[in-house]
C-alpha cells in the first residue's frame, strides 16, 4: 500500500491537544510577560481553579494560572488502565498523623490542569440547606455565613455547564431536578436498588453524576467502562479541564503548567504583590499581580500560606487567628463489599451512580449528631485487591482466588460527615521537598461524634448489601474527600476568610477551593445536641428516583 487511504499518518501541523476522544484544544495560548502586572494570578488550576479562570477571563480580566502539573493531553498522557495513572494524584511527600492517621496521595488530591476533577467520580449531589446552618439546627460544628438559596443559583447554573444527568426529581435537601436524564444501571446500581427497596429507603438511581448521558457539544456519551477516577480518555465525564480551561484559554486567559508556587509576595500597605515560582525546570520566577487567588485545595492551600510567612505574619500568610490549617474535615468513606452468587461486574459503570441520602441529617434517635450518605462504588481490580488485603488479610493463593472472583463482588461507600475539631490540622514538617519547600504535615483524629456516626452508618450499609442478596459482607475503613483548613466565617479572630473568599487579614488576597468549606466548632461549643429544625417528612415507602 503505497498511501494509507484515509489520509496521511503525519504528526498534527498545528500543536493541537486532544482533551478526550473527540475534543480538541488549539495551543498556544495568550501569554503574560512576568513583569505584566496582571488583574489576577490563581495558584492551582483545578476543580475551583478551573472555573474562576474561566470566569475572569470571560470578564476580560489579564488573569494567570500557575498549576503544579502538567496541561494533559488525554490522547498522549492517558491510559485505561489501573496502574497506568497514578500521575493524575499528588504524590509528593507528605507527614500524616494523628490518632486516625489519612492516607494522602491517591484518593485525596489532584495534580495537573483540572486537578481533582479529572479524577473526581463525578457525584454531584448539593449541599443541604442544613449543612449551611448546622450549629442552629443541630448544635454541633457552626453555621456558614453564607446560606443554601446564595448558592442555589450556582448549583443551577454548574448542573447545566457541566451537565449533570440525574433523576426529574431528588427529593433530598432542597427538593429539584435534572437537566439531563439518568444513566442506565450498572451491577452495583441494581444491588443498591434491591438494599434499598427491600428495606423501603429511597434510593436515586442514575444519578446526579456529571457525566454525559448523551452527547454535548464536541464531547461524546458516556460507554460504561469505568475508568472515571482513571481520568476518563473519552471526555464524557466533566473535569474543567473539559468543561471549563478551553472556554477559559479561548477568553484570553493563560495557563502555566509544571509551575509550582512557592510563596505569595507580601507588599507595602499590607497588599500582596505577586507569586514566586518554580518552573519545571526548577528555575525560579515571579509573577506580578493586583490580586491572587489561591485554589490548592485544602493541604496545599494552607501549606502556601504557611509557607509565606512573613514579617507582620510570622505564623503565616492570613493567619492573624491562628486558624490557616485547623478544622481540616474529610468524610468517613468506609467501603462495604458483598458477595453475590450471580456475577455482578461491578466495572461495567461508572462507579458513581445511584445512591440514597435518607440518613444525611440529624436523626434524634440517633446518638450522634449528621448523618450520611450511602453511594455504589465500583473499583477496578487493584483497588479490590488491596480491600481484600485490608478486610480479609488476603494473601497469597488466597488473594489470587478472591481477586478471580472480582465479577461476583458488589461495592457501597459510605459518605459520613465528620465534624471540624481544630486538631485536625496542617502544619508544615521539617522536612523539605525538592524545591526545597518544607512539606505539609497532616494530623487527624477521630472524635465520639465521628465515632458513633461512622459505626452507625457502617451498620446500616452492611445490612442494605446483605438486603440486596449478598451473602459475604466485609468492609475496609477509609476516608475520602478532604475539606477546610482556610476557613470561611464572619469573625476575623476565628476564620481565614470572609464569605467572599477574601481573606480578612489582606484585602487582595483570596482563597476560591475546597479549603475554604469548613464548619467550625465555636468555643462556646459545649458538645451537646439542640434541637433541630427537620426538613419535611420523605415517605418511608420505597421511591426510585429518576
Ligand atoms: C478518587 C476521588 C474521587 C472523588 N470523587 C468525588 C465525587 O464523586 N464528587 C465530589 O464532589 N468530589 C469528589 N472528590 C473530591 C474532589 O475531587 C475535590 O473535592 C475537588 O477536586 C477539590 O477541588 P479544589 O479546586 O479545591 O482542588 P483541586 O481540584 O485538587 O485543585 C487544586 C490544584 O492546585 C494545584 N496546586 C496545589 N498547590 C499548588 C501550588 N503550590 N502551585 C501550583 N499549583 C498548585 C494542584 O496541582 C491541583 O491541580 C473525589 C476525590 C477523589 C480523590
Ligand atoms: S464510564 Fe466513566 S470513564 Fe467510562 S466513558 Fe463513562 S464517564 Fe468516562
Amino acid at each position: 500500500m503505497k498511501k494509507p487511504l484515509l489520509g496521511s499518518f503525519e504528526a498534527p501541523k498545528s500543536r493541537a491537544h486532544m482533551l478526550g476522544s473527540l475534543q480538541k484544544i488549539h495551543l498556544p495560548m495568550k501569554r503574560f510577560s512576568e513583569s505584566d502586572e496582571v488583574d489576577y494570578v490563581i495558584v492551582g488550576c483545578g476543580s475551583a481553579g478551573g472555573v474562576l479562570l474561566q470566569r475572569l477571563a470571560r470578564a476580560g480580566f489579564n488573569v494567570v494560572a500557575l498549576e503544579a502539573g502538567p496541561f494533559w493531553d488525554t490522547e498522549l498522557d492517558w491510559v485505561s488502565d489501573e496502574s497506568g495513572s497514578h500521575q493524575l494524584y499528588w504524590e509528593d511527600p507528605r507527614v500524616t498523623g494523628g490518632s486516625d492517621p489519612l492516607a494522602l496521595g491517591a484518593n485525596n488530591c489532584g495534580r495537573g490542569v483540572g486537578g481533582g476533577s479529572v479524577h473526581w467520580a463525578a457525584f454531584t449531589p448539593r449541599f443541604h440547606p442544613s449543612d449551611f446552618e448546622v450549629y442552629t439546627r443541630d448544635g454541633v460544628g457552626a453555621d456558614w455565613p453564607i446560606d443554601y438559596d446564595i448558592i442555589r443559583p450556582y448549583y443551577e447554573q454548574l448542573e447545566l455547564e457541566m451537565p449533570v444527568a440525574g433523576p426529574a426529581y431528588y427529593p433530598w435537601g432542597h427538593p429539584h431536578g435534572y437537566p439531563y436524564g439518568p444513566h442506565p444501571m450498572g451491577g452495583v446500581g441494581n444491588a443498591l436498588i434491591k438494599g434499598c427497596t427491600a428495606l423501603n429507603i429511597p434510593v436515586s438511581i442514575g444519578g446526579p453524576v456529571a457525566i454525559l448521558s448523551g452527547s454535548h457539544g464536541d464531547r461524546p456519551h458516556c460507554i460504561y467502562r469505568g475508568f472515571c477516577i482513571q481520568g476518563c480518555k473519552v471526555g464524557a465525564k466533566a473535569s474543567t479541564l473539559v468543561t471549563h480551561v478551553p472556554d477559559a484559554l479561548a477568553s484570553g486567559a493563560e495557563i502555566r503548567d509544571n509551575s509550582m508556587a512557592s510563596r505569595i509576595e507580601l507588599g507595602k500597605n499590607r497588599r500582596v504583590t505577586g507569586v514566586h515560582y518554580f518552573d519545571r525546570d526548577g528555575n525560579a520566577h515571579f509573577q506580578k499581580a493586583k490580586a491572587v487567588i489561591i485554589a490548592g485545595y485544602s493541604i496545599e492551600t494552607p501549606r502556601l500560606l504557611l509557607n509565606s510567612a512573613c514579617p507582620g505574619f510570622e505564623k503565616g500568610l492570613a493567619n492573624s487567628s491562628d486558624t490557616v490549617g485547623r478544622y481540616m474535615m474529610a468524610q468517613a468513606g468506609n467501603v462495604v463489599l458483598g458477595r453475590f452468587d450471580q456475577p455482578v461486574h461491578m466495572y461495567k459503570a461508572p462507579p458513581a451512580h445511584a445512591l440514597t441520602e435518607e440518613f444525611y441529617e440529624t436523626d434524634p434517635k440517633n446518638d450522634f449528631a449528621r448523618g450520611f450518605a450511602i453511594q455504589t462504588v465500583g473499583p477496578l481490580p487493584i483497588a479490590f485487591g488491596k480491600e481484600m488485603v485490608a478486610a480479609k488479610r488476603a494473601w497469597g493463593w488466597g488473594l489470587r482466588r478472591e481477586m478471580m472472583d472480582y465479577n461476583h463482588w458488589a461495592t457501597f461507600g459510605l459518605l459520613g460527615e465528620i465534624l471540624p475539631w481544630p486538631d485536625n490540622r496542617v502544619t508544615l514538617a521539617n522536612e523539605t521537598d525538592h524545591f526545597g519547600l518544607r512539606i505539609a504535615h497532616v494530623s487527624f483524629n477521630l472524635h465520639d461524634n465521628d465515632k458513633r456516626l461512622i459505626k452507625t452508618a457502617k451498620e446500616k450499609t452492611t445490612e442494605v448489601m446483605y438486603a440486596a442478596g449478598a451473602t459475604e459482607v466485609i468492609q475496609e475503613a477509609r476516608f475520602a474527600h478532604l475539606v477546610g483548613a482556610a476557613r470561611m466565617g464572619s469573625d476575623p479572630r476565628t476564620s481565614v476568610v470572609d464569605k467572599f473568599g477574601r481573606t480578612h487579614d489582606i484585602s487582595n488576597l483570596f482563597v476560591c477551593d475546597g479549603s475554604r468549606k469548613a464548619l467550625p466548632t465555636p468555643p462556646h461549643h459545649s458538645g451537646t445536641r439542640r434541637s433541630h429544625g427537620r426538613l419535611p417528612n420523605l415517605s418511608t415507602r420505597c421511591h426510585l428516583y429518576v
